[in-house]
């Protein structure tokens, strides 16, 4: 199958959430299946030409390689809208006012590019509001345009939560119609909302685990689009995010300051201990350390940990922060961090590297978001012997099972409703389990096994393209 791949963000090239994690190694793992995918985003500033040995193929694309693959990316190159500005979507915290502009010209030139190489994939696969646009130039404006003719279109839902929204006077900036400003449409209450772009012109629509993909049909998690789903509800899939192991394997790990594995299980402590050096932490083996790195929202819990954070402080316990957002959590946990100098360890910045040292060096971690797609952190945490404290939420759901002591079964610290108390409840579960040292080692042995490798769920959207390349040809 020819596939090409519409991401925003893709690892190692740019990356502010769990999209560019799928998007880099998606990729890789279907070209091991065989199928010939290529991968199409802006070129960033902070994506270097030299570093990744780009050529340039014409005035407004670079290729370059997946690195580790075989994998062709194509960048497209726009100084104003792209090579000039440092961050994605934002500058200090407020959106660029003109990112529908700026993917509205992405999405165009991922159709011209396409004409341009004269290759005509059997999918193409948009991801997120930011690449939604071109499943409705598709199905709008090259209907009957007989390049596209056996072309079909899979959407992938990230987070339901950005719905790409803009005042309703851009419209013709993106060169569709008024006829496209509808409810059953791209209006979204008196807005355009770009994501409709994706929902209601795809062939197939995906997110990132099966709890999800029913959740967001919920008024709960639809974000006012349950009821655009649920009348696609046929067309719904999902499916749980793998983990790219040739990057996240604390065996083969480089940024970290000391490899292990399950037979040597006991060197994670050395990473341990220059956490909590690094993060001015009282070093000592018998505190556990539980490590957060997420994104500072509301969707990922913050709202409840805060409530919580004294009693969580009171259980001898450490934490280690690293995350960037809202300007209200940054404020709660400095002050914390003043008032827990040798407890609390504070990043407020985003930094892959010592992302890696928190996986490798803490005992525990915690994602209590109040919803979770598919959630990365859990898998990574897995893979290096660091026990998940999660809410039963989304791809959290779907992938950590509750631990019972009475069978010992379980691969970390389930709560389920959304509260303070409950979050507190599980992390003094999990503390009280860390001080049953064999019992612990079991714990981190079983999860350090989980396979949550890309093969699996890469053939699982192969299954999906011939899903939509069959509803397509109906
Ligand atoms: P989301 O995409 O909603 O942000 P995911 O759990 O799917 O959440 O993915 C988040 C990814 O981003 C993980 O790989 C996580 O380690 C990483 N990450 C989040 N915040 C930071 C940060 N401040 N520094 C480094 N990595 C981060």
């Amino acid at each position: 199958m020819k596939i090409l791949l519409i991401s925003p963000e893709v690892v190692p090239f740019a990356k502010t959430g769990g999209l560019a994690d799928v998007a880099g190694a998606l990729p890789k793992a279907l070209a091991e299946l065989g199928h010939d995918v290529r991968v199409f985003l802006p070129r960033y500033q902070k994506v270097d030409p030299q570093k990744y040995k780009l050529k340039k193929l014409s005035p407004e694309i670079w290729q370059g390689k997946v690195p580790g693959s075989e994998v062709i990316v194509y960048f497209y190159e726009n100084e104003a809208y792209f090579g000039s500005r440092a961050d994605l979507y934002q500058v200090k915290g407020i959106d660029f006012e003109d990112n529908l502009e700026r993917f509205t010209a992405y999405c165009q030139a991922s159709l011209k590019l396409l004409v341009d190489l004269n290759w005509q994939p059997d999918i193409i696969h948009c991801n997120d509001w930011q690449s939604a646009l071109t499943a409705a130039y598709l199905k709008v404006l090259h209907a009957n345009d007989p390049f596209f003719q056996k072309t079909a279109v899979v959407y992938s839902i990230h987070n339901m939560g950005y719905l790409g929204t803009f005042p309703k006077d851009k419209l013709p900036a993106t060169g569709l119609g008024w006829d496209q400003f509808t409810p059953d449409k791209l209006e979204f209450w008196g807005q355009i909302a770009l994501i409709k772009a994706g929902l209601v012109y795809a062939d197939i629509i995906n997110t990132v685990s099966q709890a999800y993909a029913q959740e967001i049909q919920t008024e709960e998690f639809g974000h006012g689009l349950d009821g655009l789903l649920r009348s696609r509800k046929q067309d719904v899939f999902g499916i749980v995010n793998g983990l790219d192991y040739q990057l996240w394997d604390p065996a083969i790990d480089q940024n970290i300051p000391q490899k292990y594995s399950i037979p040597k299980l006991a060197l994670k402590l050395k990473n341990k201990t220059e956490l909590q050096k690094q993060n001015g932490l009282e070093v000592n083996e018998t505190k556990p350390v539980i490590g957060l790195i997420s994104r500072l929202a509301d969707q990922k819990g913050l709202d409840i940990l805060s409530e919580v954070l004294d009693e969580i402080m009171q259980l001898n316990c450490q934490l280690v922060v690293l995350g960037t957002g809202d300007a209200k959590y940054h404020e709660i946990l400095q002050q914390a961090k003043q008032k827990y100098p040798q407890q609390l360890g504070l990043n407020l910045t985003f930094d892959a590297k010592l992302a890696q040292l928190i996986y490798a060096g803490s005992d525990m971690f915690l994602m209590p978001s109040r919803y979770e797609p598919c959630g990365l952190g859990q898998l990574i945490s897995f893979k290096y012997g660091t026990v998940p404290i999660v809410r039963k939420t989304g791809g959290l759901a779907d992938t950590v099972k509750d631990y019972d002591s009475a069978t010992a079964s379980g691969d970390g610290f389930v709560f389920e409703e959304y509260t303070g108390a409950a979050l507190l409840q599980a992390v003094k579960r999990a503390c009280s389990i860390f001080k049953k040292k064999t019992i612990w080692r079991k714990l981190q042995a079983r999860i350090m096994k989980l396979d949550y490798s890309w093969n699996k769920s890469a053939q699982e959207y192969v299954d999906l393209y011939k899903k939509a390349l069959s509803k397509k040809a109906k």
